[in-house]
């Protein structure tokens, strides 16, 4: 392994030729200083001038030891304890007699020949300097060899940096493990409601990590690994983290992308990294999350990412290495099971599966009440109307809404979060905020309207159709220009395909009310006519509820926990072209009921659509008044008299 990081390092470091560039740049720097500082060193400080007149009264006063006579000056190295005469520029330093006085301009002739004498009578030994090759020796190593030094030394030094060290690219990650170890997560499974399921698995893998000899003892294996699977915003990491809280032992977490690296080896030993830091502080938990990013299987039709495969090997030779019986748990995250490769999940591997649902109404009741903990509620608020309401929506939601209620609050100045923050929240959290500003023309709002009410008219005339909540036109972030809002009276699990049918004729009834009423179409029906046409696509590929093809499976999901609606063929060619005339043709009768519907209430649609391009928002009650009143003058002129 090493070798491959090594191999890492270099291919950097030759490859990416910019930080080579860098790394030279700053070695030319370096080295121009260094090099100043040390010639600077060499010619000066040490050496010192004087004038003719100061040698001679040097010599003449006995203070001369010896001279070095060269052919362009005179070195002259004092007595010990040579008293000079002062110079121009003031006093010579004590250590003169260590430092070189020179003379620069040489006597030739006579008065070279008087000066030897004249020395000779103090005796003074005089030498001929030897030419001085020693100042170009040092520069020519300084400024050859000194730069290739430092290259070296500064690109071993970025090397080692970026090889062992946590924060490089080239990290190996031998502390990653451990700065997402957590000694105590803090979480409970108090703090995860409505997953009653999963937790009385789980509840027996805190008992293995608590307890493991108590099983070992009787000869039972203890399971490694457990897989956390389900849509997004469940509570997966959250459950996680609860079965480390509960057992009280460290939780060592990871997600699948921090294995994945560009470099082939570095995720095989971050996960060797991850089990060996793990063992030592046994019992404990390895949370994987999201290990379909790893785990996918290596079987692709699209060709494997070496990287990967070697760390998903990695990890499968790793749990079938470590002794289970120590407490170690291997958990891992995901909400695609369906791509994991098969060996991840066969026995003494994750073998096995926990899954954690969409809440229903009981348990979105119990996440609301888990995250209302801590928020002042006033008297008004009912967690089970707003559950009512969130069908469908997952504890992230849930969550998500509570805040949002906390903030609206607040930001009306009030202390206590009522039920109507917590349905405009619900609001937000689905279609997103009012978007006051945005103002439409009269005629935009009157289509609009006349859209919003066909949706609302053909949902309440219909028998099946469940009962509507708000009708709005007042424009949202999330692109709607507004929207009708229903509540389901309870949770549903199932659905008829009278109820479906319904469905599909509320859906298509805003299109049909705008071509009934203005004789003309617009773009505003498109999200309509996509949720219709999947859903009659299911219809007859799916629930076998065509007469066509009746009960024959033609197309199955994708992913069973994302929601992306993507689906796969199952039928040839012919077969696929006949499902697309059949759908068409349901959208179709769809379509003509709506219109049918909607001509015959035309005066309700009129005047609802009137009322509510007047008040931009009416309530479901406002709305069944006024249909009430239409369809039977006589009792509403009843109850008007009384
Ligand atoms: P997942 O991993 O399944 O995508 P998370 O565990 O990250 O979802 O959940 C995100 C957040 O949503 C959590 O931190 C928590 O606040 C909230 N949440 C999700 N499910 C639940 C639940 N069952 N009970 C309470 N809170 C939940
Ligand atoms: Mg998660
Ligand atoms: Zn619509």
């Amino acid at each position: 392994m090493e070798n491959n990081n090594n191999q890492g390092n270099d291919d950097r470091g030759f490859r990416h030729s910019g930080q080579t560039f860098m790394i030279l740049i700053i070695a030319a720097v370096i080295t121009f200083f260094v090099y100043t500082l040390i010639r600077g060193a060499f010619v000066t400080g040490v050496t010192q001038e004087i004038s003719y007149t100061e040698f001679v009264t040097m010599v003449d006063s006995d203070q001369v030891e010896k001279v070095e006579w060269g052919d362009s000056d005179i070195t002259i190295i004092p007595k010990e304890g040579a008293s000079m005469p002062s110079d121009s520029t003031g006093e010579y330093s004590p250590y003169l007699n260590q430092v070189d006085v020179r003379y620069y301009v040489v006597p030739v002739g006579a008065d070279a020949q008087k000066l030897v004498d004249r020395m000779l009578e103090h005796g003074v030994v005089i030498y001929k300097k030897k030419p001085d090759n020693s100042g170009f020796i040092m520069e020519a190593l300084i400024s050859i060899v000194l730069p290739f030094v430092l290259i070296f030394v500064v690109m071993n030094m970025t090397m080692r940096r970026m090889g062992n060290g946590n924060g490089g690219i080239m990290g190996v990650g031998k502390s990653t493990a451990k700065m997402y170890m957590q000694k105590e997560t803090g979480v409970t499974f108090k703090d995860v409601a409505g997953e009653d399921e999963a937790k009385e698995s789980l509840i027996e893998i805190v008992d293995f990590l608590h307890n493991p000899t108590k099983y070992t003892a009787i000869g039972a294996k203890l399971p490694k690994g457990a897989l956390l699977v389900g849509p997004p915003g469940t509570g997966k990491t959250l459950l996680a983290k609860a079965v480390a809280g509960e057992a009280q032992v460290p939780f060592y977490s990871l997600s699948g992308s921090d294995f994945v690296e560009m470099f082939v080896g570095v995720g095989a030993s971050r996960v060797r990294d991850l089990f060996k830091q793990a063992t030592q502080s046994a019992p404990c938990i390895i949370f994987i999350d999201e290990i379909d990013a790893i785990g996918k299987t290596r079987d692709t039709r699209f060709g494997g990412n070496e990287e990967r495969e070697q760390t998903l090997n990695q990890l499968l030779s790793e749990m079938d290495g470590f002794d289970a019986s120590k407490g170690i748990m291997v958990m891992g995250a995901t909400n695609r099971p369906e791509i994991l490769d098969p060996a991840l999940l066969r026995p003494g591997r994750f073998d096995r599966r926990i899954v954690v649902e969409k809440p229903d109404l009981k348990g979105r009741v119990n996440i609301l009440k888990v995250h209302a903990q801590d928020v002042q509620l006033d008297d008004s608020v009912d967690f089970n109307e707003i559950a009512l309401a969130t069908s469908g929506a997952v504890g992230a939601d849930l969550a998500n809404m509570m805040n949002e209620a906390a903030i609206t609050a607040v930001k009306h100045g009030r202390k206590k979060v009522s039920q109507a923050d917590l349905f405009e929240a619900v609001e937000v959290v689905l279609v997103g905020k009012e978007k006051k500003d945005r103002i439409l023309s009269q005629e935009e709002r009157r289509i609009v309207s006349y859209h919003e009410v066909g949706h609302a008219l053909v949902s309440a005339i219909q028998k099946d159709a469940e009962p509507v909540q708000k009708i709005t036109i007042v424009p949202r972030t999330m692109g709607a220009l507004g929207y009708v809002m229903q509540v389901p009276e309870e949770e549903k699990y199932l659905n008829t395909k009278a109820e479906l049918h319904a469905m599909l004729v509320t859906f298509l009834a805003g299109r049909a009310a705008e071509e009934i009423v203005f004789d003309t179409v617009t773009t505003g029906a498109a999200n309509d006519i996509e949720k219709a046409t999947k859903l009659a696509r299911a219809m007859v590929t799916q629930y076998g509820m065509s007469e066509r093809f009746g009960l024959m499976g033609l197309e199955s999901q994708e992913s069973l926990y994302l929601n992306t609606g993507r689906t796969v063929m199952n039928c040839g060619d012919d077969t696929a072209t006949a499902v697309d005339q059949e759908v068409m043709q349901v959208l179709k009768s769809c379509y003509e009921e709506a219109k049918r519907i909607l001509s015959e209430n035309r005066e309700a649609l009129d005047q609802i659509a009137a009322f509510l391009i007047e008040r931009e928002t009416i309530t479901g009650k406002e709305f069944m008044d006024i249909l009430h009143r239409i369809q039977h003058p006589a009792e509403s002129a009843d109850t008007e008299c009384v």
